[in-house]
């Protein structure tokens, strides 16, 4: 495991096959555990790298798989039909809780701007 005390490291190794909504080499998306909105996924890299502000040059390509399949998912799940938000938190201000960096894709509702 990359990061033993990490939770989505964690998941992305004991994970049961049924939590995952999809995955490649690269990144794995499941549902969140508190979910937001009717759909709530986590789209999240199978490296563990805490924030977006650690990326570095050298891994930046997975910044774009990540909004790949975000793409990938909306087209896939529909979401693309009414519509969807992406969000990706860092640090304290933003309410980061989990310091394995995610996108969040949110759907199913209408959501408020701007947020909280
Ligand atoms: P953050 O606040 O870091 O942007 O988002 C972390 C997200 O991870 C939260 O929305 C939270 O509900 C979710 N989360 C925390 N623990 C777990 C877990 O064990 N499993 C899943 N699927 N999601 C989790
Ligand atoms: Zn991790």
């Amino acid at each position: 495991m990359e990061n033993e005390s990490c939770v989505f490291c964690e998941i992305m190794v004991n994970r049961k096959p049924e939590d995952i909504v999809f995955e490649d080499e690269q990144v794995t998306v499941f549902h969140d555990i508190n979910p937001q909105a009717p759909v709530h996924l986590l789209i999240v890299p199978k490296k563990h790298i805490a924030k977006l502000s650690d990326v570095t040059e050298q891994d930046s390509k997975i910044l774009c798989r990540m909004m790949e399949i975000a793409r990938e998912m909306a087209v896939k799940m529909n979401l693309n039909q009414q519509g969807f938000r992406l969000v990706m938190n860092e640090g304290k201000d933003s309410g980061q809780s989990i310091f394995h960096m995610h996108l969040h894709m949110l759907s199913g509702r209408r959501l408020m701007w701007p947020p909280g």
